[in-house]
């Protein structure tokens, strides 16, 4: 068993879970098992808690882990399946240390950081690789090297390089090389200041992936590799790049990461085959259509808080041979009187998750402009409720109808609280969350899309259609196209009268990957192209591992 462990340094937001992702994705390519695993230094148990201003979005496991953003690009770089056990805070090590105490586990010792925090924590790495049966297992340790909290981190993984053995474990450094603009130059002060700090600790990085804007030449190579006590090669360049973050693989395949970790590790692999990620650059590079979709979302100013939302439409995009040109739309801009020319000019409109008041009126308005106006419509969760309480309140003749998320008392509550989650006080990990299976109704559009009758996709909700309202809606044309087997939740709904108008319960952005688009939003984007540029694309599709996707859940 061969571990990584992935620090970064300077400053945060250096995407080392990123690195982390394009280097399984390398080393799985070399016929290598890989398991991935973030640790996080706050003392939240998990983010699900957090807002998205703080945290960005929370992504939701199979069995519900509530997690951090960096385990969506595990998932999509690679094919590993992802439970609570691969993300680990320090909330949740302390908690399990602090249940230990009560429960007499120490035999009366003075419960300390070291050994008991740490040791708890590489109990948590040697799990991971017992349960996975990995040949590599790659741990990221989140936050930035000189953070206090971080430290027990470094210093179980310090431990557990000497237990493992030197052979079997390799540090790697991610950090920042800054372009110094007035002096034209590249600056190493940083990296070496930041190796320095971990070398106090008693880790020796053995290789250091440098982010920067410019190329490293071969001097500052030298001069990294001096001061920072790796060898020459052992300098990775991680330039910024230029399209899409899936270029990333390949960049550090050109670098070599992957062959020098299999050197450290004495392993003898084949080369990464990448042939068919090469195609996937291609078709993000150079694309031969474009569409325009709108977001309609409260946190339009932050990337991160929609980020697998993003990813999905962007592998929507690939199956299509179609570049997606995201907008970020403020729901309280469409708010206003004239906020639907926010909408003009789109190929779709797609309204996310979320919870609370702020924004819920202009999403409102937003699924109306796309019912009345036949712009394709894809809504998450929180999207579809949208789309019922606008159903209701238009087609229906229910103008107070809401959702009792927003307003307790009013007269038509469409959607409402889940029975299982009247009584519930806790915030945290309470909602109905991780993977459920629905079953899909034969002859509806989610049908065609999926091709399958049951799929089991990720959720984390409280509220729920409410089905006294069930018949009135079907008479209409709203069609429940999806339901929990026992038909008693409603999963997906759609419109009738409408080229492409979905919207889903769950969120199915969780399981989207670049190899493997989600069919909700191939047939989205399909159905957008065509809307904004009156051409059919399907037809032009011309590699059957994008266009043919796998029923989701089921692999
Ligand atoms: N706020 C809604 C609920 O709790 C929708 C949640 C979401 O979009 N993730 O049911």
């Amino acid at each position: 068993m061969k571990y990584i462990f992935v620090t970064g340094g300077v400053v945060s937001s250096l995407g080392k879970g990123l690195t982390a992702a394009a280097l399984g994705t390398l080393l799985e390519n070399r016929s290598l098992k890989v398991a991935l695993q973030k640790f996080d230094p706050y003392l939240n148990v998990d983010p699900g808690t957090m807002s998205p201003t703080q945290h960005g979005e929370v992504y939701v496991l199979d069995d519900g882990a509530e997690t951090d953003l960096d385990l969506g690009h595990y998932e999509r770089f690679t094919s590993t399946k992802l439970t609570r056990r691969n993300s680990t805070s320090s909330g949740q090590v302390y908690q399990q240390v602090l249940d230990n105490e009560r429960d007499g586990v120490y035999l009366g010792k003075t419960v300390q950081v070291i050994p008991h925090v740490t040791d708890e924590i590489q109990r948590r790495i040697l799990q991971l690789a017992t349960d996975s049966k990995a040949d590599v297992v790659i741990t990221e340790i989140g936050g930035t090297v000189g953070d206090i909290e971080g430290l027990p981190f470094l210093e179980a993984i310090r431990e557990f390089a000497l237990d493992v053995g030197p052979h079997n474990v390799c540090f790697i450094h991610v950090t920042y090389v800054p372009f110094i603009k007035a002096a034209g130059e590249l600056k190493t002060k940083p990296t070496q200041q930041s190796v320095a700090k971990l070398r106090e600790i008693g880790i020796a990085p053995h290789l250091l992936v440098c982010r920067c804007e410019q190329p490293l030449n071969k001097e500052l190579r030298s001069k990294l590799s001096l001061f920072c006590n790796v060898p020459f090669e052992a300098v990775i360049e991680e330039k910024d790049v230029e399209h899409s973050i899936y270029e990333v693989p390949l960049m550090l395949q050109r670098e070599r990461l992957d062959d020098l970790v299999c050197k450290h590790f004495q392993i003898e692999v084949p080369p990464a085959q990448m042939s068919h990620w090469q195609d996937i650059i291609r078709r993000l590079v150079a694309p031969q259509h474009r569409v325009r979709i709108g977001v309609v979302g409260k946190y339009t100013g932050l990337q991160d808080a929609y980020k697998s939302v993003h990813e999905a439409l962007v592998h929507a995009g690939i199956a299509n041979d179609c570049r997606v040109q995201i907008e970020p739309i403020d729901a309280e801009e469409v708010e206003k009187p004239d906020g639907q020319n926010l909408l003009k000019e789109l190929g779709g409109i797609l309204v996310p998750g979320g919870f609370g008041n702020r924004g819920i009126e202009g999403k409102i308005k937003a699924a109306k402009y796309a019912r009345e106006n036949k712009i394709p419509y894809l809504g998450l969760c929180l999207g579809m409720q949208i789309a019922t309480i606008e159903f209701a309140r238009h087609v229906l003749n229910m103008p107070d109808a809401n959702s009792t998320e927003f307003n307790e008392q009013t007269p038509n509550p469409v959607i409402h609280l889940q029975e299982t989650q009247r009584h519930i006080k806790r915030k945290g990990g309470s909602m109905r969350l991780g993977a459920q299976d629905s079953a899909i109704r034969g002859g509806t559009l989610a049908h065609k899309l999926y091709g399958v009758d049951c799929v089991s996709e990720r959720h984390r909700h409280r509220y729920e259609f409410n089905n006294d309202y069930r018949s009135r809606f079907e008479a209409e044309g709203f069609v429940v196209s999806g339901t929990t087997p026992d038909n008693h939740l409603v999963e997906i709904i759609e419109l009738r009268d409408h080229p492409f108008f979905v919207a889903s319960q769950f969120h199915p952005e969780f399981q989207s990957k670049p190899t493997r688009p989600h069919p909700l939003f191939v047939g989205f984007i399909t159905a957008a192209h065509e809307r904004q540029h009156h051409i059919p694309l399907l037809a032009k599709l011309p590699t059957p591992l994008l266009t043919t996707p796998v029923p989701v859940g089921k692999d």
